[in-house]
C-alpha cells in the first residue's frame, strides 16, 4: 500500500509538472498577441527626492490584462517574453509608450523623466540597441533606463559598450535592485550609471532589522563616493522614510508614497502634490531620529 501511495504521488507530481509546462506554453502563445490586442499597459510609480521633497522622476512598470486570467504582473511574464524572444518588441513598445506618456506629464507642467526597465538580455542585442538609440535620440533627457547589474555579467564588455551608447546620447542610467543579485564592485566602477537603486529586500525591514540599516547606510556612502545618487525602493513606512533621510539617501520610492498607478492618475498625483503626505514623516514634529 505504501508503494502504491508513493507511485500515486509521483504521478501527481509529473502531471502538475506537465500542466505547469503547458501553462507556460499557452501563456507564451497568448503573449505574442498581447501587444497587438492592446492587453499590455503601463503603470507609473513616483520617486521622491528626500531633501527637495519633490517628485523627480517616475518609473514605468509593465502589466498584462489577460482576457481570461486577469491581471498578470511582470514577474510572471517578463521571463516568458525573454525566453520566447518577445522581450525586444515588448520593450520597444514600452519605451515608445513611456515617451508619449512623458509628454502628458510635461504638458501639465511636470517635465520629469520616465524610467523604463531594460532586460539584461537586450544589452547583448546590437539591433535592439540601435533601434532604441534611434527612438530616444532627441528626447533622451525625458527618459532613463533601469538595468539590473546581473544583466551585465553575461557579456560585460558588450553590455557596457551598449550602456555607454545610451549614456552618450543623454539617457540617465540607474542600476536596479542593487545588492539583490551578484552585485559586483568591479562593474559598479565601470558602469556609466548616475543612480543606484537599493533593492527593496534591504528596505522593507529597515527599521526592524539589525543588519539592514548597516547595509543600506554603507551602500549609500559607497554610491556617493562614486558620485552616484541613491534611491531606496520598497519604502512602506514613515519610519523607514525618516531613517533613510537621516542616512543621507537621496530618493525614495515605495507604497508609502504611491503604488504604481495609471498615467492620468499620476498626472493628478503630481498636480495635487500628493507626495507631501508621505514626506511629512520627515518633519521634526514626527519624531525624526536624530542620528543613526
Ligand atoms: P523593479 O524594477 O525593481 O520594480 C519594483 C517592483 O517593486 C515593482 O513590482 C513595484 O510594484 C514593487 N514595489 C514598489 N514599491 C514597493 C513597496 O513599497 N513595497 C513592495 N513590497 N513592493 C514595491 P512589479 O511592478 O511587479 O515589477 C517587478 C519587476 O518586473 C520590476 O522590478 C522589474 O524588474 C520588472 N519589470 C517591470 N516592468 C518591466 C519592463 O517594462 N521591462 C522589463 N524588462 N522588466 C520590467
Ligand atoms: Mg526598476
Ligand atoms: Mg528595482
Ligand atoms: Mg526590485
Amino acid at each position: 500500500l505504501g508503494q502504491a501511495r508513493a507511485d500515486q504521488r509521483d504521478v501527481v507530481r509529473d502531471l502538475s509538472r506537465i500542466e505547469h509546462a503547458y501553462d507556460r506554453l499557452s501563456l507564451m502563445r497568448d503573449l505574442s498577441k498581447a501587444i497587438g490586442n492592446g492587453e499590455i499597459f503601463l503603470q507609473y510609480q513616483p520617486k521622491v527626492h528626500l531633501r527637495r521633497q519633490e517628485i523627480v522622476s517616475v518609473e514605468a512598470l509593465v502589466r498584462w490584462q489577460h482576457p481570461q486570467r486577469g491581471l498578470i504582473l511582470p514577474g510572471d511574464f517578463i521571463p516568458l517574453a525573454e525566453e520566447s524572444g518577445k522581450i525586444g518588441a515588448l520593450t520597444l513598445w514600452t519605451i515608445r509608450q513611456a515617451i508619449a506618456d512623458q509628454q502628458v506629464l510635461a504638458e501639465s507642467g511636470h517635465d520629469i523623466p520616465i524610467f523604463v526597465n531594460i532586460s539584461g538580455l537586450l544589452l547583448a542585442d546590437a539591433e535592439f540597441v540601435d533601434q532604441v538609440c534611434t527612438m530616444v535620440r532627441g528626447v533622451a533627457a525625458k527618459v532613463g533606463f533601469e538595468i539590473t547589474e546581473t544583466a551585465v555579467i553575461r557579456d560585460p564588455e558588450c553590455a557596457i559598450r551598449h550602456l555607454r551608447m545610451f549614456a552618450d546620447i543623454g539617457v540617465t542610467l540607474a542600476i536596479d535592485d542593487y545588492g539583490a543579485g551578484l552585485s559586483s564592485l568591479a562593474y559598479l566602477k565601470q558602469l556609466p550609471a548616475r543612480e543606484l537603486k537599493i533593492d527593496k529586500m534591504f528596505v522593507l525591514e529597515l527599521t526592524s532589522s539589525n543588519r539592514d540599516p548597516l547595509i543600506v547606510r554603507s551602500t549609500i556612502d559607497l554610491a556617493h563616493a562614486l558620485d552616484m545618487e541613491v534611491t531606496a525602493e520598497g519604502v512602506e513606512t514613515p519610519a523607514a522614510m525618516a531613517l533613510l533621510s537621516v542616512m543621507g539617501c537621496d530618493m525614495a520610492q515605495g507604497f508609502l508614497i504611491s503604488r504604481p498607478i495609471a498615467i492620468g492618475a499620476m498626472r493628478q498625483f503630481l498636480d495635487e502634490g500628493r507626495h507631501l503626505t508621505a514626506t511629512a514623516a520627515m518633519r521634526p514634529s514626527f519624531g525624526r531620529p536624530e542620528s543613526f
